[in-house]
């Protein structure tokens, strides 16, 4: 069965139509772009090949074990069949060498896409819970860290999350995980998983807790829920960024709190059009950057959902309407919203400022006009709920 996807969400379906000078070059720019990745999974940014090798190994897994049936079962086209086919994928994972595989194939990835630092969310219980010895998980995530630092120059962070349908005890046994290893690399305390039926707020005390340590809180929020999953974020949870966070179009004094406190949101395309939680035509990413909200751009789960960094990047260009100087924009927020030091962050930023330098006639020859009147020109957001971008979307 054929899923019926919208329009342009894939490397395939970016289309050239209705674009105008200078766009000839617009890939090179992407490519050549620094970027930071601030939401991506690793068990869902498993390359085919990689997917694949593991589907073999365990041939039981009920994960196909040759590249085109692969493509065909990973044709997801809600948020069940993907949390279903993910459960899967991460039942393959039972050793060290399987993380440091993935891990390493994620490196390569992200620096094919001129992603300089990454902040990867890991579900430690998962992989307890597949087998991997706690020591075993923390020692394959240092080792994997060091071989993409040295092998890709990929910098990575972890954010170590807890999937939502197993409760707040499964919180507390992630965070005693964490605490108990804190493996190089670690930044942030995270809620993934379905968030339907899951308040934010019944996690509360691991947020508190992990936050108490020092560690920043990153929960998913406003994905498949109203505005209501975000604001219960930031006020319990005490989020710093929103992974997703994209219903708060619809609530206009969100919007306005989220600019107003520099909160970033974690926007992910292609994700929320395979999951189904929006489409590409009504995408709310324009809309969130008209608000004054700070978005970082991001894939999810890069490998599962045939996407990657600089598409997503393409994608806002061809689909979503936004100039060369948004795109760097969008790099721009990445850095700055990301929980690496702040030479780090320094480094990045003068990276990404020399490149605008360089490109400075392209980006100012791709006036936000040359791209029509859906997603450039900047005009104040409605307070209206009844907005064209946020009409399709769920009441809170
Ligand atoms: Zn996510």
């Amino acid at each position: 069965m054929k899923p019926e996807y919208p329009a342009a969400i894939g490397p395939l379906n970016v289309t050239a139509e209705s674009r105008t000078p200078p766009d000839a070059s617009i890939e090179a720019f992407v490519a050549g772009l620094p970027k930071v990745e601030l939401h991506l999974h690793l068990i869902g940014s498993a390359t085919p090949d990689s997917l694949v090798r593991l589907a073999r190994r365990h041939p039981d897994g009920g994960v196909p074990t040759d590249l085109d049936a692969l493509a065909r079962w990973l044709r997801f086209t809600d948020f069940a069949q993907f949390g279903a086919a993910y459960g899967k994928i991460s039942r393959l994972v039972t050793g060290g060498d399987d993380l440091l595989a993935l891990i390493g194939g994620l490196a390569e990835a992200l620096a094919a896409s001129a992603v300089r630092y990454a902040e990867v969310t890991v579900t430690p219980l998962t992989h307890l819970r597949n087998g991997l010895r706690p020591d075993e998980l923390a020692d394959a995530l240092g080792l994997g860290r060091a071989r993409a630092a040295r092998d890709c120059d990929v910098e990575l962070g972890w954010i170590f999350d807890v999937s939502g349908d197993l409760g707040p005890p499964a919180a507390a046994d992630t965070l005693r995980w964490v605490l108990g290893h804190q493996p190089p690399g670690t930044v942030g305390f995270g809620l993934g998983g379905p968030e339907r039926d899951v308040p934010r707020a019944a996690f509360k005390d691991a947020f508190e807790q992990a936050v108490a340590a020092g560690l920043h809180s990153v929960p998913h929020a406003g994905e498949t829920e109203g505005p209501h999953s975000v604001w219960s974020a930031l006020r319990e949870l005490k989020a710093e960024r929103i992974g997703h966070g994209i219903s708060s179009v619809t609530d206009p004094l969100l919007l306005e709190h989220l600019a107003a406190g520099g909160v970033a949101l974690e926007v992910c395309p292609t994700s929320n059009a395979r999951t189904g939680a929006a489409t590409i035509e009504n995408h709310p990413l324009p809309a969130l950057l008209r608000a004054g909200v700070r978005v970082s751009l991001a894939t999810d789960n890069p490998g599962l959902f045939n996407t990657s960094l600089n598409n997503e990047y393409l994608l806002c260009h061809h689909a979503l309407r936004l100039s060369r100087a948004q795109l760097v924009t969008l790099a721009r927020t990445g850095a700055e919203a990301a929980f690496c030091s702040s030479a780090q962050r320094r480094r990045i930023l003068d990276e990404i400022n020399a490149f605008a330098h360089e490109n400075e006639a392209s980006v100012n020859a791709d006036r936000p006009d040359q791209h029509g009147s859906t997603g450039s020109s900047l005009p104040a957001v409605s307070s209206s709920r009844s907005t064209s971008t946020a009409r399709n979307w769920p009441a809170e």
